[in-house]
């Protein structure tokens, strides 16, 4: 249930209420909006369903919530969640871009990146350490070692470092190097990763699952928060679908979705999205229209020899070309790179 404050309600109409909710048993979340203050009321189904609340002075008007997701519902906050990334911002008016390689392969190939995404104008630094690959023969990815290189480089070129944690065991380590934790489309339903993230004291981005609904994909996200972890960053990154001339199908229309239903940040990896770097920018263009609040990029030196993702990653010189464009879009959109 949303319990909505008239405007006109005082603190002490506020108090009263929650303290109400409380002294039933159930949970509440406050939010705190300009125009007025929304409390949320999260627990027992049968305890909210007898909850009379109408008659409180104050009170504007309840709502029942029929989605099972609460706390990253726009229903219980209105204004858009900016998350704030050491100093560096997402959401609102504040676009960001992460760019990186797929994965880290060595000091050389992550400097040239970093430098080149750095001047280009991205913000954060991204290159995957553990690479959950489709066959086991595959780069795995460097671990630690690259964790330790995605630290150093990313300080020297003054960029955050997004990286992706595959295991639940691996936060402590991670989160010793990493500002954001990505959590992968493979990964998007493994509740023990995202409870445990849910405890951690950084933000995640939340990547959608290759066949995920929005719904299961924001579910996921409330696992996250209902951890006590608000910092969550939703990633559209293409879903499974019959066409093969594309990776996978890049959903803009999730981006419109996402902003109805909930009030989290959310970005768009086009790279992806396509599997094809010939459709990169047009697609970062599209889904700046479409209202994201940033992007996530894959970006090599050397494309033709990646040992992941090659023939999706950008040239320095194209990433370049891109933001240029983004820039531009992002501007027309109100935002601010
Ligand atoms: C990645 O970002 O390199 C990655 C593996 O992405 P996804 O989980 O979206 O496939
Ligand atoms: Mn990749």
């Amino acid at each position: 249930m949303v319990i909505v404050m008239s405007p006109k309600a005082t603190q002490s109409d506020i108090d009263k209420v929650v303290e109400r909710v409380k002294k039933n048993g159930l949970k509440v979340h406050l939010s705190t909006g300009e125009e007025c203050t929304i409390v949320g009321v999260i627990g027992d189904k049968k305890k909210i369903a007898s909850l009379e609340m109408n008659m409180m002075e104050g009170v504007e008007k309840t709502l029942r919530v029929t989605e099972k997701y609460k706390l990253v519902s726009r229903n219980f906050q209105a204004e858009d969640t900016v998350v704030d990334v050491g100093g560096e911002k997402i959401g609102g008016k504040h676009f960001a871009v992460m760019a990186g390689p797929c994965a880290v392969e060595n000091i050389e190939q992550l400097r040239e990146a970093a430098f080149a995404v750095k001047k280009a104008g991205a913000r954060f630094l991204r290159g995957g350490a553990f690479k959950p690959r489709t066959s086991p023969y595959d780069f795995q990815g460097l671990a630690e070692e690259g964790l330790k290189l995605l630290r150093s480089v990313a300080d020297e070129a003054g960029l955050k470092v997004v990286t992706e944690i595959v295991n639940h065991d691996d936060i402590d380590l991670i989160g010793k190097y990493a500002d954001v934790f990505q959590v992968g489309a493979r990964n998007m339903q493994n509740f023990e990763l995202l409870k445990a993230l849910g405890k951690a004291d950084k933000p995640v981005m939340l990547k959608r699952g290759l066949s995920a609904t929005i719904s299961e994909w924001l579910n996921a996200a409330e696992y996250v928060m209902s951890g006590g972890n608000n910092n969550v960053i939703l990633c559209e990154r293409g879903i499974r679908t019959y066409e093969t001339f594309t990776r996978n199908t890049l959903d803009l229309s999730a981006v419109a979705a996402v902003k109805e239903l909930s009030h989290l940040p959310i970005v768009v990896d086009p790279s992806h999205g396509t599997g094809r770097w010939q459709m990169v920018r047009p697609m970062a263009r599209a889904s700046v229209a479409a209202g994201a609040d940033g992007l996530i990029i894959e970006v090599h030196p050397h494309p033709e020899v990646a040992l992941s993702d090659g023939d999706q990653s950008l040239t320095p010189k194209n990433f370049e070309i891109l933001m240029a464009e983004v820039s531009e879009f992002a501007k027309f959109m109100g935002k601010e790179l």
